[in-house]
């Protein structure tokens, strides 16, 4: 988002991943755009007024991609929380997003939860509320869309480039080394922004003679995907856990349930971070109880996934208490060391607003004025565009469209019982920077999700990309082993 941001605003901007766009935490979160509901109980309003607007904003200029999701919270008699607090709560939550799109949080009847959740525990049911936040499916595609777009407003995008140090002279930043598989190389700039999310310590830990205190706390959490929930409900359940009392949701996913999340400490690696037995049984025991028809067992998991949030360093053991809040480190002030930012902390959701502070540092920084005004980028027109590929293009949707009607064939299915067609891998590596097939199935098309992938669907992908991007049979078998290594790493058990 801040390169997008910054190449708007007319500044010369280079991205540099390591991975891939949206690989990082971005593709293992509970996939929400929201305001936080929760943070209201802590008091934070500002964080949550900040994270309903940028919430507006996501679902303005990425439609399709950030939807409106509707959710039901159910409320039990023996609950801690009274209705009228819930109440109370969700209608200030409305309030907060003043001129919001979303409908108001209603109050429905027992019965009317039972309608929607038909496998929902009844046994001291009081009442539900329906209220409305927005899910991002695939936020591996936001991510890859802000690049594009930075891109398409004259950015150079990098990915599978890894900064490994940095340029330094004295005690100033002029620049990072880079390393991707056409070797290594330095970029020179005039300020380097550590962008890196949960490796931004990491990174950091680069700089020759740093020794500063980490800037972040890193707290581990697992989601489990299974495919049914009595009922199949539409809507989205939000509940606290009976164990812990901690936020538990169950979430409509592209005809699957996304169920999460649990909260660990962690200070390894967050390259490294994969589904505990302990993570998976804990939301099974909860879904389970909640939904007492549902009887899942570990069998019926799909696959599981983890991600470190990064959020800003605290030393409280209550983990709910940290701060989901971001901030912008200057490291001349803070160490003394110019040319350099770091942005530490933030939620998906509030990336914008995050994206758009530091660039506001950045232009002090060089005390340059920007070039063009930074304009709200206006969103496509997604008229006719099938359900499918709105949902998983979003804005790139009529261009995809566009694509697929050019050449004959590229509208068919990529294998019978596949829904993905030869012509969206193809242009994910033609047009959407894809190089491995990681970065088709998991990040461009979201085949690897579906409950109905099978590992041909990748063998014949990689026929397909195969051919435009120029493998021979070596490269394309070497493509295949470093696919399933990194679904094996992304997906427990798929
Ligand atoms: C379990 C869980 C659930 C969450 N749920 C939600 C939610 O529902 N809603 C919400 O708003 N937020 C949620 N979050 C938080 C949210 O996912 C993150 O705050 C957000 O995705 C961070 O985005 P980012 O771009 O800063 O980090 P990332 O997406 O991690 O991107 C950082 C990138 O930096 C790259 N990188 C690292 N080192 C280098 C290097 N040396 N050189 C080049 N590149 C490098 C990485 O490969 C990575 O892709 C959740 C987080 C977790 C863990």
């Amino acid at each position: 988002m801040l390169a997008r941001a910054s190449a708007g605003a007319g500044l010369r901007t280079v991205l540099v991943e390591k991975r891939d766009f949206g690989a990082g935490v971005t593709s293992r979160s509970t996939r929400l755009v929201h305001g936080g509901l929760r943070y209201l109980e802590r008091l934070q309003v500002g964080l949550v007024r900040e994270s309903l607007r940028d919430r507006e904003r996501l679902l303005r200029e990425f439609p399709g991609i950030v939807e409106p999701q509707a959710f039901c919270l159910p409320v039990y008699r023996s609950d801690s929380r009274p209705s009228w607090q819930l109440r109370a709560g969700l209608a200030l939550y409305h309030l907060l997003c003043l001129g919001g799109s979303l409908p108001p949080p209603r109050r429905i009847t027992p019965a009317e939860t039972l309608d929607l959740f038909p496998g929902l525990d009844r046994r001291g049911l009081e009442c539900g509320f329906e209220y409305f936040d927005c899910q991002a499916t695939y936020p591996e595609r936001l991510a890859l869309e802000a690049a594009m777009q930075a891109a398409e407003c004259g950015a150079e995008i990098r990915n599978h480039t890894c900064a490994t140090g940095f340029v330094v002279s004295g005690s100033r930043v002029e620049g990072v080394r880079i390393e991707s598989s056409s070797g290594t190389d330095e970029l020179r700039c005039a300020l380097v922004v550590n962008a890196s999310g949960a490796w931004v310590d990491r990174v950091l830990g680069r700089l020759p003679g740093f020794h500063a205190d980490s800037l972040l706390s890193l707290v581990n959490g697992t989601h489990i995907v299974v495919p049914g929930i009595p009922g199949s409900p539409r809507s989205a359940v939000y509940r606290e856990a009976r164990s812990d009392k901690r936020p538990f949701f169950i979430i409509p996913w592209r005809g699957l349930y996304l169920i999460g999340t649990t909260e660990s400490l962690f200070t390894g690696n967050p390259d490294r971070t994969a589904p505990t037995d302990c993570d998976i049984a804990y939301l099974i025991d909860e879904t389970n109880q909640l939904f007492p028809s549902a009887r899942i067992r570990p069998e019926s998991v799909l696959y599981a996934y983890c991600g470190s949030r990064p959020l800003l360093r605290s030393s409280t053991g209550n983990l709910q208490a940290i701060s989901r809040g971001h901030q912008v480190v200057d490291h001349e002030r803070t160490d003394g060391i110019q040319g350099l930012l770091t942005m530490a902390g933030g939620k998906l959701t509030t990336a914008p607003t995050f994206a758009n502070e530091t660039l506001r540092y950045v232009i002090r920084k060089l005390g340059v004025a920007p070039a063009r005004p930074v304009a709200p980028i206006p969103p496509p027109s997604m008229d006719g565009v099938p359900p499918r590929i709105a949902r998983i293009y979003g804005p790139r949707a009529p261009e995809l469209l566009r694509y697929l009607q050019q050449s004959h064939g590229r509208d068919l299915p990529l294998v019978e019982g596949c829904e993905t067609t030869c012509g969206e891998v193809l242009f994910a590596a033609e047009r959407e920077k894809a190089s491995t097939l990681g970065d088709i199935l998991l990040r461009r098309t979201g085949m690897a999700f579906d409950a109905s992938y099978q590992s041909s669907w990748a063998r014949e992908a990689a026929e397909v990309a195969g051919t435009h991007l120029g493998w021979d049979r070596q490269r394309r078998d070497s493509a295949l082993e470093g696919y399933f290594k990194e679904l094996s790493e992304t997906l427990r058990d798929r």
